[in-house]
């Protein structure tokens, strides 16, 4: 059972039981004030139970200024020792360590997080966050020098373990350390050495205050991946400074906020991508070394550690979707551990996501949400009825048997996954396949039973006697009737592509730049069809996270999509499509297949006649509003807890 896993290892003076790292990242989960809420401690006591070796709470500001997300936990003054004495006696209650990140976003914010301008060490806007951050005084950095330290101090003080120095990732340490982002001209800029100048302070201005004994670990962004950004070559001597100024471990992530991509990658970037560059640290350091990136299953982290990449591994998306993880690993469970499919909706996409703000998984709806959801014994046993195996309906039946209900579930298909299954076909999209066959297994573990090829009639539902029934018989393409010519033979739906029911002729044009759209374009350019993608709106794709959207963007020019922005198609006719382009009138020829992939309508035909038969339905997913799998997961589980 990966013994090399479950080697205890010190980090400076600290012993941590394992080599499961849950790194920062940022939950949205602390209170506005910045003081730790009871969801955050519940969000980690519940990783703690798992049985992670380390734990590291995210993004700490050490200055008001310094927060990147509203709901930031602070360490800028006494006032927020007590929230993080709580959080740390939860977690001890469970052998496992927990370490504080303490983090300055920097110029990687914006003034209506801070309520104020943001600063940096030279005044170059973010591009991302677009805005101008204000150049920090010298005194100001002397200052920020000792906040950190200070911070330091109150996390030692609050009985944390360590703290980790947020060196990566573009923050405000990695703009002074990068060329990229620092023109000073004094001595925090120039040369390596002042540049090197203000992590190195910092590290040095820790250890005065809290001591030798106390581990104090640096994370740094390898390869930033931007012009004069850091290289793996200059981030190997900077490891070297950091461990001469009296760090314990150095943890080597990727990428900054103009690479997000590097940072959280999708499913495009292979599991393990940034191992090569913790390796390489590795060799110019003496300290122990954590690697990130996509470590998805516990044969990679067994052999980085086998090859000398990494000495402790952080499964930062992965321990969001199994907080379990290492227990399960632990007792032999291996095939309940539920995969990260790396889609970003939950983690990253919820926390910028005005109307979420906090952070969640598409696969496991319970993170964020630890203190209110809990799986509970049925207090009694009902039979439930499921019509519809796509992720909603699969994620509600696994959760209903394994509190102790009787569940069947009818599927028209084969096969499970809906509509989600089909998602699996583009490029770079496999790995949804994972998260099916996952949830499949765990409600056939704990039960279920599936009628597959089963079109259910509202007969077969009451002939069954069911207590409760959910409807998640999810959506159907949007016909677009207002454009004339729709119902010709030429004219097909994304559906129909990528279930492999039609096959369409070379030249394509695609109507719609969503999600769905934008995939299918992507398909379909790879497989060599000549495809034009027409949307409305100004932009495609801007139902996917950034990060995903970066690979698919990238892929669509290299295979050459022509995607044309601004269009509405107006009629189509045999040889032709008549389309306004940003309003003045075009006609697009030569594309033999039209495809639809304009959007969305719920698929609940049984509903209305149901509910003059029996009592108890519940409609989820798409069957009851057109949503995204993420919310019709959510949907499931929360009405399967209330059954
Ligand atoms: Fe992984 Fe997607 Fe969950 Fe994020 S939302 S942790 S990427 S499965």
């Amino acid at each position: 059972n990966f013994p090399k896993l479950f080697q205890p290892i010190k980090l400076g003076t600290m012993e941590v039981p394992n080599r499961f790292v849950v790194p920062a990242m940022g939950t949205n989960l602390a209170n506005p004030d910045g003081t730790i809420s009871e969801d955050l401690i519940a969000y980690w006591e519940t990783r703690a139970k798992g049985g992670w070796g380390l734990l590291t709470v995210e993004v700490t500001a050490v200055d008001s200024l310094g927060k990147a997300i509203p709901n930031q936990p602070g360490l800028w003054d006494d006032q927020f020792i007590e929230g993080f004495s709580n959080l740390a006696k939860a977690v001890k209650k469970h052998d496992a360590k927990i370490a504080v990140q303490l983090h300055h976003a920097g110029r990687q914010t914006t003034s209506t997080t801070i309520g104020d301008q943001p600063v940096a060490p030279s005044p170059l806007k973010c591009p991302i966050c677009n805005e101008i951050p204000r150049e920090l005084s010298r005194e100001e950095i002397y200052a920020l020098i000792d906040s950190y330290a200070t911070a330091a101090y109150r996390a030692k003080m609050a009985g944390i373990d360590a703290v980790e120095i947020h060196g990566a990732h573009g923050y405000l340490i990695a703009q002074f350390m990068s060329p990229h982002s620092n023109k000073r001209v004094d001595e925090f800029g120039g040369t390596f050495e002042n540049r090197m100048r203000f992590p190195k302070e910092i590290a040095k201005n820790i250890r005065r205050k809290v001591g030798s004994g106390f581990p104090v670990i640096f994370r740094l962004s390898a390869d930033e991946r931007v012009a004069d950004g850091l290289t793996v070559q200059e981030s190997r001597a900077a490891a070297k400074i950091m461990e001469q100024a009296g760090v314990d471990a150095i943890h080597v992530s990727k990428g900054v906020y103009e690479t997000m991509q590097y940072i959280v990658a999708p499913s495009d970037v292979g599991p393990g991508y940034i191992l090569p560059d913790a390796g390489e640290i590795k060799k110019s350091t003496n300290l122990p070394v954590i690697g990130v990136g996509r470590i998805n299953t516990p044969y990679m982290a067994d052999d980085a550690i086998t090859r000398n990449q990494a000495d402790l591994l952080s499964w930062g998306r992965q321990s969001l979707t199994d907080p379990e993880l290492p227990n399960k690993l632990a007792s032999g469970k291996t095939d309940e551990v539920a995969p990260c499919i790396a889609c970003n909706q939950g983690c990253i996409g919820y926390i910028f996501d005005p109307d979420k703000l906090q952070i969640s998984c598409l696969v496991n709806p319970f993170c964020g949400s630890e203190r209110e959801m809990e799986i509970n014994n049925a207090p009694e046993q009902k039979h439930v009825v499921i019509i519809g195996a796509g992720p909603g309906g699969l994620k509600a039946a696994w959760i209903l048997a394994e509190r102790g209900h009787q569940v069947t579930v009818f599927e028209s298909r084969s096969k499970p996954g809906g509509q989600m299954e089909l998602g699996a076909f583009p490029p770079g999209r496999q790995e949804i396949t994972k998260f099916i066959n996952y949830y499949w297994h765990m409600a056939l573990k704990n039960g279920v039973t599936f009628r597959f090829n089963t079109e259910a009639t509202v007969q077969d539902i009451v002939d069954e006697n069911p207590d409760s029934i959910i409807l998640a018989t999810g959506g159907k393409p949007l016909i677009p009737e207002n454009i004339s010519g729709i119902n010709q033979e030429h004219v097909v739906t994304a559906l129909d592509i990528l279930m492999g029911k039609i096959t369409p002729e070379s030249r394509v044009l695609i109507i719609g730049g969503g999600l769905i759209g934008s995939e299918t374009a992507d398909f379909l350019a790879m497989k060599g069809h000549k495809v034009t993608l027409c949307e409305q709106e100004a932009e495609i794709a801007t139902d996917i996270h950034e990060a995903v959207k970066y690979f698919l963007i990238q892929r669509l020019h290299e295979n050459q999509v022509d995607i044309k922005t601004g269009t509405k198609i107006i009629e189509i006719q045999k040889d032709k499509v008549i389309a306004s382009i940003n309003g003045e009138r075009h006609e697009l020829s030569g594309h033999e297949t039209i495809v639809l992939a304009a959007g969305t309508v719920s698929n609940n035909q049984l509903g209305p006649e149901l509910s003059n038969k029996v009592n108890n339905i519940h409609v989820i997913g798409d069957a009851s509003d057109p949503r995204k799998a993420i919310d019709a997961i959510e949907e499931g589980a929360r009405v399967a807890l209330n059954i």
